[in-house]
């Protein structure tokens, strides 16, 4: 059994290597961003409040996302056998925390962090490239920059967090999806006592 955070800025590929890390490794893929987004479709309650935060390039409060992500755990008890990706989760230490107490919870813990690092120039491009190809309405050149700043205020320390924790692998996320998954998977199948 495999926990797996992937984190990194906008842009860097989390989702786009999440889908095959989890095909890879057999392991369920959750997106907090596209839980929000299909909430945001159905226009259900979380999902306006939620695009009140998206579309400003802002995060979700921390005491609204944790309770979100646990109801999505509790809502998949195949997780707990086949092991999880989270992508986009956690996004600042009070949800790190939250993490940990939520997978000691389960009997669990998270393994390993992988960490994309992407030159900064290319997060724009991609975003930029991301919402004419996929039409996602935060990807525009004004919410991108926000996204950018709130990465660095609020989710960049994770990192530091993660180190202290002994579970950060930074990958070179430079490169084509082809490479850097080889990279990940390098860096998976490395990992201890799996
Ligand atoms: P993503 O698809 O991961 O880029 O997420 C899109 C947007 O959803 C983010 O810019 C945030 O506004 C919101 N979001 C997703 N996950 C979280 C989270 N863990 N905490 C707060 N906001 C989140």
């Amino acid at each position: 059994m495999l926990n797996i955070v992937i984190f990194g800025a906008p842009g860097s590929g989390k989702g786009t290597q999440s889908e095959r890390i989890a095909a890879r490794y057999g392991l369920l893929h959750i997106s907090t961003g596209e839980v929000l987004r299909e909430h945001i479709a159905r226009r259900t309650k979380l999902g306006i409040i939620a695009d009140s935060y998206i579309s400003k390039g802002q995060l979700i409060p921390d005491d609204l996302m944790i309770k979100v992500l646990a109801s999505v755990l509790d809502n998949e008890p195949a997780a707990a056998q086949s092991g999880v990706i989270f992508d986009g989760f956690p996004r600042t230490i009070p949800q790190a925390k939250a993490l940990k107490i939520m997978m000691e919870e389960h009997n669990s813990k998270v393994h390993a962090v992988i960490g994309l690092e992407v030159d900064e120039n290319c997060l724009m491009q991609r975003m930029l490239l991301r919402g004419q190809q996929e039409g996602r309405a935060d990807d525009n050149e004004e919410t991108i920059k926000q996204r950018l700043a709130v990465y660095h205020q609020q989710t960049s320390p994770l990192r530091e967090y993660y180190i202290a924790e002994g579970k950060y692998c930074g990958i070179d996320a430079n490169g084509s999806i082809d490479d850097i998954f080889a990279r990940i998977a390098r860096a998976i199948d490395a990992l201890p006592n799996l």
